[in-house]
C-alpha cells in the first residue's frame, strides 16, 4: 500500500482519537486497488474475499472516514446508492452518468474547468471545488 495514503489516514485517525484497526487497513487497502465508483456494497464484497468475518458496518464507517480524512470523493449519481473514489490516485474529473445502464463516463475538458474560473472570478467567488454530473442516455441505450 502507497505509504502517502496510510499516513494520511494514521493521521486522521490518531488527532480523532480513533484507533487504525487491522479491519480498517484491509478496507484502505481493497479500496485503493478498487475501480473509481465503486459502492458500498461493491467494496464489502471485495473486503469479504480477503476478511470474511468484515460486517458491512465496518465498510460503511471506514469508507466514511476515508470521506472525512479527505482520502476518498463520494459521489451521489441518483441511484440511491453513493459511490467512492480516490482522491489521490484520481486527476479531477466530471462524469457523465446513463440512467438506463448505469455506465459512468469519466471527462475533463480544460475549457469548462477554466468558463468555470472565469465565472467565479466575475462574481468574486473562490471555488474551493466543484462536481458536474451529466444525465442522459450512452450508446448503447440510445
Ligand atoms: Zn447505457
Ligand atoms: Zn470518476
Amino acid at each position: 500500500m502507497d505509504s502517502k495514503e496510510i499516513d494520511v489516514l494514521e493521521s486522521y485517525i490518531s488527532q480523532n482519537n480513533l484507533k487504525i484497526t487491522k479491519q480498517r487497513r484491509t478496507v484502505l487497502k481493497a479500496f485503493l486497488e478498487c475501480k473509481n465508483h465503486i459502492s458500498v456494497e461493491e467494496l464489502y464484497h471485495t473486503v469479504l474475499r480477503v476478511e470474511p468475518k468484515i460486517g458491512l458496518a465496518t465498510v460503511y464507517r471506514t469508507l466514511a472516514l476515508l470521506t472525512k480524512s479527505g482520502l476518498a470523493l463520494e459521489m451521489d449519481f441518483g441511484d440511491g446508492q453513493k459511490r467512492y473514489e480516490s482522491s489521490y490516485r484520481t486527476v479531477h474529473h466530471d462524469h457523465m452518468v446513463c440512467t438506463e445502464c448505469g455506465k459512468i463516463i469519466e471527462f475533463n475538458h480544460p475549457l469548462i474547468e477554466k468558463y468555470q474560473e472565469e465565472i467565479a472570478k466575475e462574481n468574486s467567488f473562490k471555488i474551493t471545488s466543484h462536481k458536474l454530473d451529466l444525465f442522459g442516455h450512452c450508446l448503447d441505450c440510445t
